[in-house]
């Protein structure tokens, strides 16, 4: 979150910082300041003026011996007010008769400061003032520096972060690649802030508030920023989980006073990040222990988005991934009416990404972000823009000044499967099986017809705790599997431990992964896609389709049981296929398993040229004798 930077470079400053300024000023106010306003006037009368004035009844008070060289008096000015006079000693013996005859007081000292409430104010009030603001602006400090830990104390005023847009977000529609659809539907809203009464003319009522939607990391805060930046309004941001507070109330008195200060400052846009956090659905009535605060906080935001004059230019944005949890009431018109899907990028919205963020490192001439883009299907924007990163700092690593095609390709690797362990050692025994393993998925994905060709197989092993792994990439976007698809994935995917089996008599755990993905497909298709013996029934519902998309049940313990049969007999069925295809070529599994255990790391073409080359028998028939003798 871009916040005002000022405000916080300011808090850094050490607030002892504050003390000495203060204490300082009221030293230097002490010695200098305040005695000068402090000293009367003194007004400087020859001798004879002052002869005159006690004749006239005017002087009331002399001070003869204060100095030695001036005789300070208090005497009545024209306008019959007292002012301090002084005037030099002048040898005048009669003075003493002249003063008593007047009646004029005389003494050795007369007070040289002025009226005692002007001196109470200097001496007492002002410092007292001073300390007060003081506290106040340390307070004040400190607040902001706790941030959250403070907030108790501040008794609900909403912290949102306030970005004065065409400054500070900088974040325009431009910085945003893909997502066409999503700033398509946010243009009008930008275009409703900046001619407000274009839309009140006609009588059209824009939606007071939108709701993105998608996958977490596909950009849905930065298209949120990116609208404030277009329309160059106050961008006050908060999250839903910063409204959950320390004492019950405290999150609805920060909703009434987030919506208090945007309508000072409409138009604006008001974005709720996560409002997942506070918008779930309300518990119906016979709950015990509902969050009594999250409810509260809830009605609140509901009252207030009711209550605001939707002409006036306020828009909210929200974002979530979990949209199926949030409260109808906050869905319906007039509130968040509208929703905005952000989904993951397809191939060419991934290029654009790639683009967007490649821009901001120095990259080599002619790199390939298209390549970059068919390996990263299923992305996020969020994931592309580490994998640009992680390039960066690999050209830099390798001493390089710009980033080429490799570090791109090494970098989708580390964000998929971890980084190299370069110091990992495994057995010559080991890197046999994962050879094995790892040629025996590519072999089957590249002898079924519907399998996309492999590009890169690699037994080197990743943090991950992957020992190696196959890399597929599709030719072009999918947004459809076909049964056959499916199948063939299920079938690629058991390869790997059909392999070991048929070479070393034996398996391994290393196929955990393999089967866990084997297993899901398969259920899916019996339960979701309708691929199996119950047809179009959904026997499983998905419950977070942005978040990894886990399933429950909904069905029967009898159909439960049925399921689970017929998922076994798919996978089973699937493994036969392998086992048959690996059989089928098994000269080609050694010859490549050999290959790729010298190499280490071997590409998609280097794997077809071996594949489609005539078989050399004797080449293929040594290490299979071999590594059968160790197994
Ligand atoms: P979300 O709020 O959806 O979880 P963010 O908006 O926080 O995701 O995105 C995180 C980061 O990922 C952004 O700051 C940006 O660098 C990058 N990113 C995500 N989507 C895009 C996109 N469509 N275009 C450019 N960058 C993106
Ligand atoms: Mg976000
Ligand atoms: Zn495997």
């Amino acid at each position: 979150m871009l916040d005002n930077n000022n405000g916080d470079m300011n808090s850094r400053k050490p607030l002892i910082y504050y003390v000495i300024i203060a204490v300082t000023i009221l030293l230097l106010l002490n010695t200098f300041i305040f005695p000068l306003l402090l000293a009367r006037q003194v007004q400087v009368v020859g001798y004879s003026d002052f002869l005159s004035m006690i004749d006239e009844g005017k002087v009331s008070e002399v001070s003869l011996t204060q100095q030695a060289d001036q005789i300070l008096f208090v005497a009545k000015n024209d306008q019959g007010q007292e002012e301090l006079y002084k005037t030099a000693v002048f040898p005048d013996e009669g003075l003493i008769t002249r003063l008593q005859n007047a009646g004029v007081r005389f003494s050795a000292e007369i007070p040289t400061q002025n009226n005692t409430l002007l001196s109470f104010v200097f001496s007492w009030i002002l410092p007292i003032l001073i300390f007060v603001g003081l506290g106040r602006l340390l307070s004040n400090q400190l607040e902001k520096r706790m941030g959250g830990g403070m907030n108790a104390l501040s008794f609900g005023k909403a912290d949102a972060k306030m970005i004065v847009a065409d400054k500070e977000t900088g974040v325009t529609f431009a910085d945003v690649a893909g997502e066409e659809e999503a700033k398509d539907a946010l243009k009008e809203i930008v275009d409703f802030l900046e001619h407000p009464d274009k839309y009140a003319g006609i009588g059209a009522k824009l939606p007071k508030g939108a709701l993105l939607v998608g996958p977490p990391g596909t950009g849905k805060t930065l298209l949120a920023k990116a609208v404030a930046g277009e329309a160059k309004v106050p961008f006050f941001s908060i999250s839903g989980s910063e409204f959950v507070e320390m004492f019950v109330g405290m999150g609805a008195a920060k909703v009434r006073d987030l919506f208090k200060q945007a309508n000072e400052k409409a138009p604006c846009i008001v974005f709720i990040d996560e409002i997942d956090t506070i918008g779930k659905k309300r518990d119906g009535a016979g709950s015990i222990g509902g969050n009594d605060e999250r409810e509260q906080t809830l009605n609140q935001l509901l009252t207030e988005m009711d209550g605001f004059d939707g002409k006036k230019g306020v828009v909210i944005l929200a974002a979530t991934n979990r949209p199926e949890s949030l409260d109808p009431a906050l869905l319906r018109p007039g509130r968040f009416d509208r929703r905005v899907p952000v989904e993951l990028p397809d191939l060419q919205g991934r290029e654009a990404i790639l683009r967007v963020h490649a821009k901001d490192v120095k990259c080599e001439d002619g790199i390939d972000l298209k390549e970059i883009a068919r390996a990263t299907s299923g992305a996020s924007g969020a994931e592309l823009a580490n994998i640009i990163n992680e390039a960066a700092l690999r050209a830099v690593r390798l001493g390089r000044q710009s980033v080429n095609q490799e570090d791109l390709m090494e970098s989708v690797e580390t964000v998929i499967a971890g980084y190299q362990r370069k110091n990992a050692v495994m057995s010559e025994q080991e890197k046999r099986i994962v050879s094995y393993h790892e040629i025996g998925h590519a072999l089957v994905a590249a002898m079924q017809t519907h399998s996309a060709p492999v590009t890169k197989i690699t037994i080197i092993p990743r943090t991950s705790g992957a020992l190696g792994y196959t890399m597929q990439v599709d030719e072009g976007e999918h947004y459809l599997m076909s049964r056959e698809e499916l199948l063939n994935k299920i079938v690629t995917l058991t390869g790997g431990q059909a392999a070991e089996e048929l070479i070393f008599h034996s398996i391994t755990t290393g196929a955990s992964n393999d089967i866990e993905k084997a297993t899901r497909l398969a259920r899916g298709m019996i339960t979701r896609y309708g691929m199996g013996e119950f047809g179009m029934v959904a026997l499983e519902t998905v419950n977070n389709q942005y978040l990894g998309g886990d399933t429950s049940l909904s069905c029967s313990p009898a159909y439960s049981e049925k399921i689970d049969e017929q998922v076994v007999a798919l996978v089973k069925q699937a493994r036969e296929k392998a086992d048959r295809i690996l059989r089928e070529n098994e000269a080609k599994l050694h010859e490549l398993a050999a290959y790729l255990m010298k190499q280490e790391t071997i590409t998609g073409e280097e794997f077809m040229r071996i594949l489609n080359a005539k078989p050399e028998s004797e080449a293929a028939a040594e290490p299979a004798a071999e590594a059968e003798k160790e197994a």
